[in-house]
């Protein structure tokens, strides 16, 4: 495949955006050589400036779960656009679509509408610090909640460096109100809230992690969570901008059976266009303006056009009762191909899959956490990601990242890929 187009669209940028990219994964740091340009896409797709076709493993980081322009997202933006893309008012849309969500996900009562994931995190954390109180929050190594100051505090691919900030500009004092524990370690939590008694706001997970490639919680961890949150006055905050409308209608709560107090979304929320949004039952929700005194706002939430995408996507996966299933039968057929052709070629490595989040690791070891994620051979990963791309199958460019799987990607795609993989395996 030839990316000439590519490289020197990527030359352009790079004199007039920092990088040449405005999200820094897109860069292809990680593994080398310049990003594709992507031209369009339509279904399982990516097409680029080369003229090259794609299948898509990536999906926009997630939110792309029925495939690319999707025809009910589109034609309701394109519809909405007609009429005004902005008011600065309240519209119907938004009642329309935080109705939908909350008879959706369980325990929650009330929904706030932002523009990211970002933003959902930052006020989520505002608002149970605001309720609790209390100023300390727990986070995981290697799980992400967006750029906010608070938690870029190993927040997954970044440096490795205990107890201090992942980037320069976070503030030693914002920095030590964020405390760190190891995923899938409930004593490690149990001891930071007892060195740190009536201090701790919340926890905040990702309760299936997804940004140090896919970990899913050990048996009974999220429920111990729980239970430490309540015998110690803390709000549990499930970060469900990557698992939210993918594992299941309602989300790892429902999953799982465990009931969060905040609850954080992004990605399908969305549709495909900047949406976050985080919900709660009334009496923590009530805490925010202008009911209550925790501030939080946005010039741009709840956006006709934004509202109009993540409705028609809510409504098209409430609207179909397979839509899970299906997906986690394609993402576990992908698993089991995977699986064949690497042990074919022979080669150390670990799967973690939740319903349609996957991960490859070059390690055989399990992977359970931060550091068994980065133990992960990533000359072999490099050489992966470029082999599966010159076979036109395109996954995250760092080894740090899960696969989204598609409702859009047929049998014959998921075949495509398996037979891309074996040959690029038998290389490696
Ligand atoms: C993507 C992501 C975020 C950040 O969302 P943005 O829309 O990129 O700001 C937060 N939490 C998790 C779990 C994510 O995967």
């Amino acid at each position: 495949m030839l990316y000439q187009r590519s490289s020197q669209l990527f030359a352009e940028a790079e004199k007039v955006i920092p990088g040449g990219v405005n999200s820094p994964v897109r860069a292809f740091k990680s593994v080398g050589g310049t990003p594709i340009f992507v031209k369009e896409a339509k279904g399982a797709y990516l097409y680029d400036e080369d003229g090259n076709r794609l299948v898509d493993y990536i999906n926009s980081w997630g939110p792309m779960i029925l495939g690319h322009a999707y025809e009910p997202v589109v034609n309701a933006v394109i519809e909405r656009a007609k009429k005004g893309t902005s008011f600065g008012t309240p519209t119907a849309l938004e009642t329309e679509i935080a109705q939908l969500a909350v008879s959706m996900v369980p325990n929650i009562d009330k929904i706030r509408f932002v523009n990211s994931g970002t933003e959902a995190c930052m006020s989520a954390v505002r608002l149970a610090r605001g309720y609790t109180k209390r100023e300390k929050i727990i986070k995981f190594a290697g799980c992400y909640h967006g750029h906010s100051d608070s938690f870029l505090i190993q927040a997954g691919s970044g440096a490795v460096t205990f107890g201090s900030p992942n980037s320069p500009g976070v503030t030693q004092g914002t920095a030590k109100d964020t405390l760190l524990a190891t995923y899938n370690d409930l004593q490690n939590v149990k001891d930071l809230f007892e060195a740190n008694k009536d201090e701790i706001a919340a926890i905040i997970i990702e309760p299936v992690a997804g940004n140090m490639g896919c970990i899913p919680p050990a048996e009974g961890f999220l429920q111990a969570l729980r239970e430490v949150c309540d015998a110690n006055g803390a709000l549990l905050i499930f970060d469900e901008v990557m698992t939210g409308f993918r594992l299941a209608k309602g989300g790892a709560q429902e999953l799982f059976g465990v009931k969060a107090d905040i609850v954080t979304f992004g990605k399908v929320i969305g549709g495909g266009l900047p949406v976050g949004a985080f919900a709660g039952r009334n009496e923590i929700m009530n805490y925010l303006a202008p009911v209550g005194p925790v501030y939080q706002a946005g010039t741009l939430s709840g956006n006709p056009l934004a509202m109009a995408a993540g409705l028609e996507m809510l409504k098209a996966l409430n609207s179909d009762e397979a839509i899970f299933s299906r997906l986690e039968e394609k993402t576990a057929y992908l698993e089991k191909g995977i699986r064949e052709k690497l042990t074919e070629a022979n080669l150390a490595y670990t799967i973690n899959r939740r319903g349609s989040m996957i991960s490859v690791h070059f390690d055989a070891n399990p992977v359970t956490d931060f550091k068994t994620a980065a133990n992960g051979d990533n000359e072999t990963f490099k050489k992966f990601f470029h082999g599966l791309l010159k076979e036109g199958v395109y996954i995250a460019p760092s080894a740090y990242e899960t696969w989204f799987i598609t409702d859009a990607l047929t049998y014959e795609d998921l075949d495509f890929t398996i037979n891309a993989i074996e040959k690029v395996a038998k290389e490696l």
